[in-house]
């Protein structure tokens, strides 16, 4: 349409240019024969008196340059060459110019005399300046003398100027709208060639020589620019095609849409994991119906397509299935609604129906259904139903010095409390249920105090488990204290609550109390103990000092006394009961922290040296070696005198208990502890029984050893180890009866961290 319309304009305007171009055409054409025309005259003129004077000429010429005539000059050359010149004035140069010499003109000029007639050539670069067409016409002497031939004269030959004729003609004012070209036997004078090749408006122009110029007229900037804009119509034809279109598409849109919307929709009609079912109202038949719906049944598509809903439903659902097909009917819709389904093997399953009616287009009664097979659904019910009883059971179960509770979380009401609460807190489980925790029990007011906070923070989420313990006045009279753990739940109607569990401790706390309290008493009893052995350790030693150097001087005095037997046995009594008193003492003062500890490095080696000096008159008594190894240079951090009092006790035991003849070895081995060093005292002697091993560091405790009549008090390991442990360190044994004994004690090398 646009092609067509673009040619249709074309072909209006070209219509209007050849109309506007013929006009100038008639013009052109009507002005250059009239100035032709009047050449034409002033032949005849000469050709009547050819010896006419140059006053003659002028008058003629003038007459002709009278009137609108576009001419310029005329000029008349018998016998070539040039004598007779209107205007003269601006032209004199052209008189006597011989066409012979000039030979362009020359062969125009023979070329009109050969032919006779007019030759209308041009346009020519003037002398004068401006350009112009010439007609030139031959004259001819009417030669009557012969009669035969005609007598060439010479030449008139007539100047149009060019731009007077165009504008006589009218061709500036087209040549505004148009590019205009003239051209003559192919060669352009006028405007350029490319006006003919592009597809002009060609009028042929005809001039007195019978010669013809072609002329040809285009719009300026072309045809395509001169048709007119074609936008609008363009704009009109995109309006009309959007207005065809757009419902073309609209319906095109809506067909997809609707075929996008049934495709998904059937998607999730076959994919569904419920079943989905179209039947018939009146007849109940299967219509449609996905693979979740058909599986179950055991049904082949075929098969079920041929059968009803009637046909899988047990009988014992008719009065069911009227009372569901009613609802239906009044409200256009079923369900959820249980029943059960036959399926091809004839077995039995339950399902859950909704359902809804609807039309076809047909207006066909239909009845669209979902149906779910709720075989694990009631599985899952039943499983739940069972688990929640056995929980339940457990915690009916769960021991009479047990509740367990559940109360909402703002109120205080309490939703479920266990048959503990009978037991624990002397009221039954009807007033409890309803009733408010903190009202039905006469809680003291610093633990309901305690239980509000907890309870505050448990509702505004701050707390996720808490155990805590409350007291209260029993309804039988007596307090009684429970441990309750508390947590943040939900119950049954989706209120936050808290539950947890109460547990009677008022028996344990008595016993754990009673506990403590013993234990202070034990305490308290140790340190006074403590206390008066020191004290009396004091007291003691005073007249025990008395009785000792009296004894020492009795003995001194008199040699021959016969008492002297009891003297010694009183000095020696008394020296047992002083050691005693001393050890006590230390025992004491150790035992009640009041020894003071100077920890530095001590070398062990001359320590060891020292204590074996102290023990040789001793040892040697009874033949015993002492011996020592791997000493050399160790160090141990520790107090000085309380190291050498532990050496000389475990070494002088090793002595004291060993055989005749018998070894004490010394020596320092590895610890296993990091940082520290174990010196190993090691006997030959008697060795302790396996089940008296446990007795060894105990205060007082001699084991076997008072039968035996070696001396001691049997407090001398329980110091070592409570000096070692003061130390840092630690001490033991091991041994077996009749193999000897080993002692170790291991102390840090260095001042601990
Ligand atoms: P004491 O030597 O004054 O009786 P101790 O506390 O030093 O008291 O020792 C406690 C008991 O351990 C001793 O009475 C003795 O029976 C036993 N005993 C200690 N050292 C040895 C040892 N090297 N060999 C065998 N028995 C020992």
């Amino acid at each position: 349409m646009d092609h067509l319309h673009l040619r249709n304009q074309e072909r209006d305007l070209r219509d209007s240019v050849s109309t506007r171009l013929s006009l100038l055409r008639a013009t052109l054409e009507g002005n250059i024969t009239s100035n032709a025309q009047l050449v034409q005259g002033l032949v005849a003129s000469i050709s009547a008196e050819p010896d006419l004077s140059a006053g003659k000429f002028e008058q003629l010429a003038q007459y002709l340059f009278k009137g609108r005539s576009q001419l310029r000059n005329i000029g008349a050359a018998p016998d070539l060459v040039i004598r007779y010149m209107y205007p003269l004035e601006g032209n004199e140069a052209a008189i006597g110019l011989n066409y012979r010499d000039h030979p362009s003109q020359y062969e125009a000029v023979m070329q009109a005399r050969d032919s006779g007639n007019l030759i209308f050539d041009g346009p020519v670069d003037l002398v004068q300046g401006g350009q112009g067409f010439i007609a030139r016409i031959p004259v001819f002497l009417e030669e009557n003398k012969t009669g035969k031939e005609k007598v060439f004269w010479g030449m008139i030959s007539a100047v149009i100027d060019v731009e007077q004729l165009y504008t006589a003609s009218g061709l500036p004012d087209l040549a505004q709208e148009f590019d205009i070209a003239l051209r003559r036997n192919g060669v352009v004078f006028l405007g350029t060639d490319q006006v003919f090749n592009q597809h002009p408006v060609v009028l042929d122009i005809s001039l007195p020589d019978k010669s013809s110029w072609q002329m040809a007229a285009i719009p300026k900037g072309g045809w395509s620019a001169a048709s007119g804009s074609p936008v609008f119509f363009r704009l009109g034809l995109i309006l009309a095609a959007i207005l065809v279109l757009l419902p073309l598409i609209a319906i095109g849109v809506f067909h997809r849409k609707n075929r996008d919307s049934e495709m998904r929709l059937r998607a999730l009609f076959v994919m569904s994991p419920v079943g989905i079912t179209l039947n018939d109202y009146s007849t109940g038949r299967f219509i449609e119906f996905n693979d979740a719906l058909l599986i179950p049944t055991g049904y082949a598509r075929e098969e079920l397509l041929d059968l009803t809903y009637w046909d899988i439903t047990p009988q014992d659902y008719a009065a069911d299935e009227a009372r569901q097909l009613e609802t239906l009917l009044v409200t256009g819709r079923f369900g959820p609604y249980r029943k059960e389904y036959i399926r091809k093997d004839g077995s039995r399953y339950p399902v859950q129906l909704n359902g809804v009616v609807i039309h076809d287009a047909s207006g066909r009664k239909l009845i669209w259904s979902i149906v779910e097979d709720i075989t694990e659904r009631l599985q899952a019910e039943q499983a739940l139903r069972e688990s929640k009883e056995r929980y339940q059971r457990l915690v009916e179960d769960i021991g009479d010095k047990f509740v367990i509770y559940s109360h909402k979380a703002l109120t205080g009401e309490l939703t479920y409390i266990s048959s503990g609460v009978g037991k624990v807190f002397g009221i039954t489980k009807e007033e409890a249920i309803g009733g408010f925790w903190d009202r039905i029990i006469n809680w003291y007011p610093d633990s309901l105090e305690h239980a509000y906070f907890i309870a505050t923070q448990i509702a505004q989420g701050k707390i996720d488990f808490v155990q805590f313990e409350m007291s209260f006045i029993h309804p039988d009279g007596n307090e009684r204290t429970i441990l309750a753990s508390a947590h943040p739940a939900n119950d049954a109607s989706g209120d936050l609550c808290i539950e947890g569990i109460a547990e009677d401790i008022t028996a344990r706390k008595a016993a754990e109390e009673a506990l403590i309290k013993a234990r202070r008493e034990a305490e308290r009893a140790n340190e006074a103990k403590s206390q008066f052995l020191s004290n009396m350790s004091h007291e003691l030693r005073t007249p025990l000092n008395a009785i000792l150097g009296f004894s020492q001087l009795m003995e001194l005095e008199d040699l021959n006394n016969p008492h002297l037997k009891y003297i010694k046995g009183i000095k020696s009594a008394g020296t047992h009961l002083l050691a005693l008193i001393n050890e006590v003492l230390d025992l004491a003062r150790i035992e009640s922290g009041r020894i003071d500890l100077k920890l530095e490095p001590v070398e062990v080696l001359p320590l060891i040296e020292e204590c074996f000096n102290l023990m040789r008159t001793q040892a040697d008594k009874r033949d015993i070696q002492m011996m020592h190894a791997a000493l050399a240079e160790k160090v141990l951090y520790a107090d000085r005198v309380r190291l050498k009092q532990v050496m000389l006790n475990l070494i002088s035991n090793a002595v004291k208990y060993n055989r005749q003849g018998g070894k004490v070895h010394v020596e320092a081995r590895e610890s296993e502890v990091p940082g520290y060093l174990r010196i190993v005292i090691t006997d030959t002697g008697i060795g302790i029984a396996e089940d008296k091993m446990g007795e060894l560091f105990q205060p007082f405790n001699r084991l076997d050893a008072a039968k035996s009549g070696i001396e001691g008090t049997g407090i001398g390991l329980s110091i070592t180890r409570q000096i070692v442990e003061l130390m840092g360190g630690s001490a033991g044994a091991e041994s077996a009866l009749g193999a000897g004994s080993t002692f170790w004690f291991e102390l840090p090398v260095t001042a601990l961290p």
